[in-house]
């Protein structure tokens, strides 16, 4: 399950964004985009988060989860669409040259901190 090694660097990068010159500070949620073609589970991420955040400055915090669809452009007649299933070809032309425009992204977007 690399979720966990994922959920691990989430943890890792959100707790040093925390400011350090707060005292008792409360994350409330985490919010990260994810690709559809990053392999990524987002139920078993953030089962994995939820471990992983226990001690640490980010204990109880929610994982909040964006999915970002897949979206082609043919490189032959510049269509561009959602992909959804596994054909990778352009919809319009049928051509095989087509790139990926999203659908990779691990980011993270923000953290939002409860008011004290
Ligand atoms: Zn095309």
């Amino acid at each position: 399950m690399h979720e966990m090694g994922i959920a691990m660097q989430i943890v890792e990068i959100a707790a040093a964004s925390i400011p350090k010159n707060v005292e008792n500070i409360q994350v409330e949620r985490v919010n990260i985009k994810v690709g559809k073609l990053s392999a990524v589970v987002p139920e078993s991420l953030k089962f994995c988060f939820e471990i992983v955040v226990k001690d640490t400055p980010l204990s109880g915090a929610r994982l909040v989860i964006e999915e970002v669809p897949v979206v082609a452009r043919c490189n032959e007649c510049s269509a561009e669409w959602t992909i959804t299933g596994p054909v990778f070809t352009c919809i319009k032309c049928n051509s095989g040259s087509i790139q990926i425009l999203s659908g990779r992204e691990l980011d993270i977007v923000s953290i939002e901190i409860a008011d004290p």
